[in-house]
Protein backbone atom coordinates (compact mmCIF):
# COMPACT_ATOMS: atom_id res chain seq x y z
CA UNK A 1 0.00 0.00 0.00
CA UNK A 2 0.99 3.31 -0.56
CA UNK A 3 1.86 5.58 2.15
CA UNK A 4 0.78 9.06 1.27
CA UNK A 5 1.63 10.33 4.17
CA UNK A 6 5.39 10.02 3.12
CA UNK A 7 5.25 12.10 0.42
CA UNK A 8 6.67 15.61 0.27
CA UNK A 9 7.28 17.80 -2.16
CA UNK A 10 10.86 17.41 -1.82
CA UNK A 11 10.55 14.01 -2.97
CA UNK A 12 8.11 14.07 -5.43
CA UNK A 13 8.80 13.05 -9.15
CA UNK A 14 7.04 15.68 -10.63
CA UNK A 15 7.24 14.32 -14.32
CA UNK A 16 5.78 10.89 -13.68
CA UNK A 17 2.64 11.91 -11.35
CA UNK A 18 -0.25 9.95 -12.15
CA UNK A 19 -3.83 11.09 -11.68
CA UNK A 20 -3.97 10.57 -7.80
CA UNK A 21 -4.53 11.33 -4.22
CA UNK A 22 -1.82 13.04 -2.27
CA UNK A 23 -2.42 15.05 0.45
CA UNK A 24 -0.95 18.40 0.73
CA UNK A 25 -0.74 20.62 3.51
CA UNK A 26 -3.80 23.10 4.18
CA UNK A 27 -7.64 22.81 3.37
CA UNK A 28 -10.33 25.59 3.01
CA UNK A 29 -13.69 24.70 4.83
CA UNK A 30 -16.61 26.96 5.61
CA UNK A 31 -19.57 25.53 6.97
CA UNK A 32 -22.90 27.36 6.45
CA UNK A 33 -25.94 27.57 9.12
CA UNK A 34 -28.50 29.78 10.38
CA UNK A 35 -29.09 31.27 6.55
CA UNK A 36 -25.07 32.23 6.23
CA UNK A 37 -21.37 30.95 5.51
CA UNK A 38 -18.97 31.30 8.56
CA UNK A 39 -15.49 33.45 7.72
CA UNK A 40 -13.61 29.96 6.75
CA UNK A 41 -10.74 28.56 7.56
CA UNK A 42 -7.58 26.94 6.39
CA UNK A 43 -7.41 23.74 8.30
CA UNK A 44 -4.33 21.00 8.29
CA UNK A 45 -6.89 17.82 8.85
CA UNK A 46 -7.60 15.81 5.90
CA UNK A 47 -10.91 13.98 7.48
CA UNK A 48 -14.40 15.23 7.32
CA UNK A 49 -16.50 14.70 10.62
CA UNK A 50 -20.03 15.03 9.83
CA UNK A 51 -23.53 13.31 11.18
CA UNK A 52 -24.45 10.27 10.12
CA UNK A 53 -27.91 11.84 8.68
CA UNK A 54 -26.27 14.13 6.50
CA UNK A 55 -28.00 14.30 3.40
CA UNK A 56 -24.61 13.93 1.39
CA UNK A 57 -24.68 10.59 2.24
CA UNK A 58 -27.92 9.52 1.61
CA UNK A 59 -29.66 11.96 -1.40
CA UNK A 60 -26.36 12.86 -3.14
CA UNK A 61 -26.60 16.79 -1.65
CA UNK A 62 -23.48 17.32 -3.04
CA UNK A 63 -21.59 19.07 -5.86
CA UNK A 64 -17.78 19.69 -7.01
CA UNK A 65 -15.80 21.87 -9.47
CA UNK A 66 -12.32 20.84 -10.45
CA UNK A 67 -9.80 23.57 -11.70
CA UNK A 68 -6.11 23.33 -11.98
CA UNK A 69 -3.27 25.83 -11.06
CA UNK A 70 -0.40 26.34 -13.28
CA UNK A 71 3.08 26.99 -12.25
CA UNK A 72 4.23 29.46 -15.21
CA UNK A 73 7.97 30.10 -16.79
CA UNK A 74 8.22 33.12 -13.96
CA UNK A 75 7.44 30.72 -11.04
CA UNK A 76 4.33 32.54 -10.29
CA UNK A 77 1.21 30.57 -10.66
CA UNK A 78 -1.99 30.89 -12.60
CA UNK A 79 -5.44 29.92 -12.59
CA UNK A 80 -7.63 29.52 -15.49
CA UNK A 81 -10.97 30.97 -15.67
CA UNK A 82 -11.94 30.52 -12.22
CA UNK A 83 -15.05 32.53 -12.08
CA UNK A 84 -16.46 30.65 -14.66
CA UNK A 85 -16.16 27.29 -11.72
CA UNK A 86 -17.61 29.60 -9.13
CA UNK A 87 -20.32 30.50 -11.38
CA UNK A 88 -21.49 26.82 -12.80
CA UNK A 89 -20.44 25.59 -9.32
CA UNK A 90 -23.77 28.49 -8.38
CA UNK A 91 -26.02 26.64 -10.71
CA UNK A 92 -25.27 23.15 -9.58
CA UNK A 93 -25.99 24.32 -5.72
CA UNK A 94 -29.16 25.84 -7.28
CA UNK A 95 -30.17 22.40 -8.77
CA UNK A 96 -29.72 20.54 -5.44
CA UNK A 97 -31.33 23.45 -3.44
CA UNK A 98 -27.53 24.34 -1.91
CA UNK A 99 -27.20 27.26 -0.45
CA UNK A 100 -24.30 28.81 -3.34
CA UNK A 101 -21.22 30.02 -2.01
CA UNK A 102 -20.39 33.66 -3.25
CA UNK A 103 -18.55 34.07 -6.66
CA UNK A 104 -16.11 36.39 -5.45
CA UNK A 105 -15.29 34.73 -1.85
CA UNK A 106 -14.93 31.23 -4.27
CA UNK A 107 -12.49 32.74 -5.70
CA UNK A 108 -10.52 34.65 -3.08
CA UNK A 109 -11.06 30.60 -1.17
CA UNK A 110 -9.55 28.95 -3.95
CA UNK A 111 -6.48 31.62 -4.35
CA UNK A 112 -5.78 31.21 -0.45
CA UNK A 113 -5.88 27.41 -0.63
CA UNK A 114 -3.38 26.93 -4.13
CA UNK A 115 -1.17 29.70 -1.97
CA UNK A 116 -1.15 27.95 1.54
CA UNK A 117 0.01 24.78 -0.47
CA UNK A 118 2.69 26.63 -2.73
CA UNK A 119 5.40 24.07 -3.05
CA UNK A 120 2.62 21.48 -3.99
CA UNK A 121 2.25 23.42 -7.45
CA UNK A 122 4.77 21.42 -9.96
CA UNK A 123 7.08 23.62 -11.80
CA UNK A 124 7.12 24.43 -15.21
CA UNK A 125 7.79 22.17 -18.01
CA UNK A 126 7.06 19.71 -15.63
CA UNK A 127 3.75 18.83 -17.45
CA UNK A 128 2.15 18.56 -13.74
CA UNK A 129 -0.33 20.44 -12.55
CA UNK A 130 -1.76 21.51 -9.26
CA UNK A 131 -5.61 20.06 -9.38
CA UNK A 132 -7.95 21.61 -7.29
CA UNK A 133 -10.97 20.13 -6.20
CA UNK A 134 -13.83 22.68 -4.20
CA UNK A 135 -16.91 20.85 -3.00
CA UNK A 136 -20.19 21.21 -0.97
CA UNK A 137 -22.25 18.88 0.67
CA UNK A 138 -25.47 18.83 2.48
CA UNK A 139 -24.64 17.95 6.84
CA UNK A 140 -26.11 18.30 9.61
CA UNK A 141 -28.75 15.87 11.87
CA UNK A 142 -31.43 14.86 8.82
CA UNK A 143 -33.91 11.94 7.92
CA UNK A 144 -36.50 12.82 5.86
CA UNK A 145 -35.52 13.74 2.04
CA UNK A 146 -35.33 17.48 2.20
CA UNK A 147 -32.40 19.88 1.74
CA UNK A 148 -30.21 19.61 4.70
CA UNK A 149 -29.73 22.10 7.42
CA UNK A 150 -26.50 23.14 7.35
CA UNK A 151 -23.46 22.89 4.70
CA UNK A 152 -19.68 22.38 4.43
CA UNK A 153 -17.59 24.19 1.11
CA UNK A 154 -14.42 22.86 1.14
CA UNK A 155 -11.22 23.21 -1.38
CA UNK A 156 -8.64 20.31 -1.27
CA UNK A 157 -5.73 20.55 -4.09
CA UNK A 158 -3.34 17.74 -4.91
CA UNK A 159 -0.51 17.28 -7.33
CA UNK A 160 -1.48 15.51 -10.60
CA UNK A 161 -0.32 14.41 -14.15
CA UNK A 162 -2.22 13.41 -17.29
CA UNK A 163 -5.91 12.37 -16.19
CA UNK A 164 -5.53 9.77 -19.36
CA UNK A 165 -2.25 7.70 -19.84
CA UNK A 166 -0.31 8.96 -22.40
CA UNK A 167 -1.51 12.61 -22.44
CA UNK A 168 -1.82 13.67 -25.92
CA UNK A 169 -1.25 9.78 -27.26
CA UNK A 170 -4.60 8.56 -29.01
CA UNK A 171 -6.94 6.29 -27.23
CA UNK A 172 -10.15 4.58 -27.95
CA UNK A 173 -13.50 4.78 -26.53
CA UNK A 174 -16.17 2.60 -26.54
CA UNK A 175 -19.98 3.71 -26.52
CA UNK A 176 -21.81 2.29 -23.68
CA UNK A 177 -25.59 1.62 -23.53
CA UNK A 178 -26.07 2.80 -19.98
CA UNK A 179 -27.04 6.85 -19.60
CA UNK A 180 -24.89 9.20 -17.68
CA UNK A 181 -28.08 11.53 -17.00
CA UNK A 182 -32.12 11.59 -17.79
CA UNK A 183 -32.99 14.37 -20.46
CA UNK A 184 -34.31 16.84 -17.67
CA UNK A 185 -32.10 15.10 -14.74
CA UNK A 186 -28.79 16.73 -13.04
CA UNK A 187 -26.91 15.85 -16.30
CA UNK A 188 -26.05 19.96 -16.58
CA UNK A 189 -24.93 20.32 -12.81
CA UNK A 190 -21.71 18.52 -11.84
CA UNK A 191 -23.05 17.26 -9.09
CA UNK A 192 -21.87 13.50 -7.24
CA UNK A 193 -25.24 11.56 -8.23
CA UNK A 194 -23.94 11.71 -11.87
CA UNK A 195 -20.56 9.89 -10.70
CA UNK A 196 -21.83 7.20 -8.67
CA UNK A 197 -23.66 5.98 -11.73
CA UNK A 198 -20.90 6.23 -14.26
CA UNK A 199 -18.09 3.80 -12.22
CA UNK A 200 -20.15 0.69 -13.73
CA UNK A 201 -19.80 1.69 -17.55
CA UNK A 202 -15.90 3.28 -16.78
CA UNK A 203 -15.04 0.17 -15.45
CA UNK A 204 -16.14 -1.98 -17.64
CA UNK A 205 -15.02 0.23 -20.67
CA UNK A 206 -11.75 -0.33 -19.04
CA UNK A 207 -11.59 -3.99 -18.77
CA UNK A 208 -12.22 -3.92 -22.83
CA UNK A 209 -8.95 -1.45 -22.57
CA UNK A 210 -10.93 1.14 -23.83
CA UNK A 211 -9.76 4.73 -21.86
CA UNK A 212 -13.51 5.36 -20.93
CA UNK A 213 -17.00 4.59 -21.94
CA UNK A 214 -19.24 7.23 -24.16
CA UNK A 215 -22.58 8.22 -23.12
CA UNK A 216 -25.41 8.73 -25.62
CA UNK A 217 -28.43 11.19 -25.61
CA UNK A 218 -30.57 9.75 -22.91
CA UNK A 219 -33.78 10.12 -24.98
CA UNK A 220 -33.03 8.51 -28.20
CA UNK A 221 -29.68 7.07 -28.34
CA UNK A 222 -28.46 8.04 -31.33
CA UNK A 223 -25.98 11.23 -30.22
CA UNK A 224 -22.79 11.62 -28.42
CA UNK A 225 -22.86 13.41 -25.64
CA UNK A 226 -20.15 12.80 -23.58
CA UNK A 227 -16.61 10.76 -23.26
CA UNK A 228 -16.37 9.65 -20.03
CA UNK A 229 -16.24 12.93 -17.85
CA UNK A 230 -14.91 14.82 -20.43
CA UNK A 231 -16.59 17.14 -23.66
CA UNK A 232 -16.68 16.20 -27.05
CA UNK A 233 -15.66 17.70 -30.00
CA UNK A 234 -15.03 16.81 -33.79
CA UNK A 235 -12.91 18.38 -36.64
CA UNK A 236 -14.70 18.09 -40.21
CA UNK A 237 -12.83 17.25 -43.57
CA UNK A 238 -13.82 21.10 -44.06
CA UNK A 239 -12.14 22.47 -41.08
CA UNK A 240 -15.06 22.89 -38.66
CA UNK A 241 -15.04 22.76 -34.95
CA UNK A 242 -18.46 20.07 -33.78
CA UNK A 243 -19.63 20.10 -30.71
CA UNK A 244 -22.69 18.49 -29.10
CA UNK A 245 -25.67 20.25 -27.77
CA UNK A 246 -27.87 19.19 -25.32
CA UNK A 247 -28.99 19.95 -21.60
CA UNK A 248 -27.67 17.19 -20.53
CA UNK A 249 -23.85 17.64 -21.01
CA UNK A 250 -21.64 19.36 -18.16
CA UNK A 251 -21.01 22.60 -20.10
CA UNK A 252 -17.24 22.04 -19.99
CA UNK A 253 -15.41 25.35 -19.39
CA UNK A 254 -12.14 23.44 -21.66
CA UNK A 255 -15.02 22.70 -24.51
CA UNK A 256 -16.02 26.77 -24.26
CA UNK A 257 -12.10 28.13 -24.33
CA UNK A 258 -11.69 25.84 -27.40
CA UNK A 259 -14.87 26.83 -29.05
CA UNK A 260 -13.37 30.35 -28.82
CA UNK A 261 -9.86 29.68 -29.65
CA UNK A 262 -10.71 26.86 -32.69
CA UNK A 263 -12.50 30.51 -34.18
CA UNK A 264 -10.56 33.23 -33.16
CA UNK A 265 -6.81 31.21 -32.91
CA UNK A 266 -7.02 28.90 -35.66
CA UNK A 267 -9.91 30.47 -37.88
CA UNK A 268 -12.08 27.14 -37.81
CA UNK A 269 -15.78 27.34 -38.37
CA UNK A 270 -17.45 26.37 -34.79
CA UNK A 271 -20.35 24.65 -34.35
CA UNK A 272 -22.53 23.15 -31.11
CA UNK A 273 -24.97 20.90 -32.37
CA UNK A 274 -26.28 16.83 -32.89
CA UNK A 275 -22.90 14.64 -33.35
CA UNK A 276 -24.71 11.00 -34.70
CA UNK A 277 -23.23 8.29 -33.38
CA UNK A 278 -23.54 6.19 -36.67
CA UNK A 279 -22.14 9.44 -38.69
CA UNK A 280 -18.02 9.93 -37.41
CA UNK A 281 -17.07 9.27 -41.36
CA UNK A 282 -17.80 13.49 -41.24
CA UNK A 283 -14.80 14.15 -38.54
CA UNK A 284 -11.51 13.67 -39.59
CA UNK A 285 -10.35 14.02 -36.27
CA UNK A 286 -11.88 13.76 -32.53
CA UNK A 287 -11.00 14.65 -28.98
CA UNK A 288 -11.95 14.44 -25.59
CA UNK A 289 -11.66 17.93 -23.48
CA UNK A 290 -11.97 18.93 -19.61
CA UNK A 291 -9.70 20.36 -16.82
CA UNK A 292 -8.28 17.11 -15.77
CA UNK A 293 -8.62 15.21 -19.58
CA UNK A 294 -6.88 19.03 -20.88
CA UNK A 295 -7.28 17.80 -24.40
CA UNK A 296 -7.12 13.77 -25.28
CA UNK A 297 -7.12 12.81 -29.01
CA UNK A 298 -9.43 9.99 -29.61
CA UNK A 299 -8.12 7.50 -31.59
CA UNK A 300 -11.32 5.36 -32.29
CA UNK A 301 -14.59 4.67 -31.16
CA UNK A 302 -16.29 1.56 -30.66
CA UNK A 303 -20.06 1.46 -31.19
CA UNK A 304 -21.42 -2.04 -31.11
CA UNK A 305 -19.38 -4.38 -33.80
CA UNK A 306 -18.37 -1.15 -35.64
CA UNK A 307 -14.92 0.18 -35.06
CA UNK A 308 -14.47 4.05 -36.49
CA UNK A 309 -10.57 4.95 -36.28
CA UNK A 310 -10.51 9.15 -36.68
CA UNK A 311 -6.88 10.81 -37.98
CA UNK A 312 -4.96 8.00 -36.55
CA UNK A 313 -4.85 5.35 -33.38
CA UNK A 314 -0.88 6.35 -32.39
CA UNK A 315 -0.83 9.72 -33.59
CA UNK A 316 -2.32 13.13 -32.67
CA UNK A 317 -3.91 15.09 -35.61
CA UNK A 318 -2.63 18.42 -36.64
CA UNK A 319 -5.71 20.82 -35.48
CA UNK A 320 -6.08 19.17 -32.45
CA UNK A 321 -2.82 19.21 -31.87
CA UNK A 322 -2.31 23.38 -32.67
CA UNK A 323 -5.55 23.70 -30.45
CA UNK A 324 -3.79 22.14 -27.47
CA UNK A 325 -0.55 23.84 -27.73
CA UNK A 326 -2.89 27.15 -28.00
CA UNK A 327 -4.69 26.04 -24.56
CA UNK A 328 -2.29 24.49 -22.68
CA UNK A 329 -0.01 27.79 -24.00
CA UNK A 330 -2.85 29.94 -22.05
CA UNK A 331 -3.04 28.62 -19.33
CA UNK A 332 1.56 28.20 -18.35
CA UNK A 333 1.17 31.79 -19.04
CA UNK A 334 3.39 31.68 -22.53
CA UNK A 335 0.96 32.32 -24.60
CA UNK A 336 -1.43 35.93 -24.92
CA UNK A 337 -4.38 35.01 -23.20
CA UNK A 338 -7.67 36.57 -24.32
CA UNK A 339 -8.77 39.26 -21.37
CA UNK A 340 -9.59 37.79 -17.90
CA UNK A 341 -8.82 34.09 -18.81
CA UNK A 342 -6.07 33.71 -16.70
CA UNK A 343 -6.01 35.09 -13.00
CA UNK A 344 -2.62 35.27 -10.90
CA UNK A 345 -3.07 33.86 -7.34
C1 LIG B 1 -16.12 18.46 -15.19
C2 LIG B 1 -16.67 17.75 -16.38
C3 LIG B 1 -16.31 18.10 -17.70
C4 LIG B 1 -15.23 19.10 -18.01
O1 LIG B 1 -15.51 20.40 -17.63
P1 LIG B 1 -14.35 21.46 -17.53
O2 LIG B 1 -15.01 22.70 -17.05
O3 LIG B 1 -13.77 21.64 -18.90
O4 LIG B 1 -13.34 20.92 -16.59
C5 LIG B 1 -16.95 17.46 -18.74
N1 LIG B 1 -17.88 16.49 -18.52
C6 LIG B 1 -18.24 16.11 -17.28
C7 LIG B 1 -19.26 15.06 -17.10
C8 LIG B 1 -17.63 16.72 -16.17
O5 LIG B 1 -17.96 16.33 -14.94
Amino acid sequence: MMNTEAVTPETLDWENLGFSYIKTDYRYVSYWKDGEWDEGELTRDNQVHISEGSTALHYGQSCFEGMKAYRAADGSINLFRPYENAERMKRSCERLLMPAFPVERFVEAVRETVEANEQWVPPYGTGSTLYIRPYMIGVGDNIGVRAAPEYLFAIFVTPVGPYFKGGLTPSDFVVTQYDRAAPYGTGASKVGGNYGGSLLPGTEAKKRNFSDAIYLDPATHTKIEEVGSANFFGITHDDKFITPKSPSILPSITKYSLMYLAEHRLGLTVEEGDVYVDQLDRFKEAGACGTAAVISPIGGIQYGDDFHVFYSETEVGPVTKRLYNELIGIQYGDIAAPENWVVKV
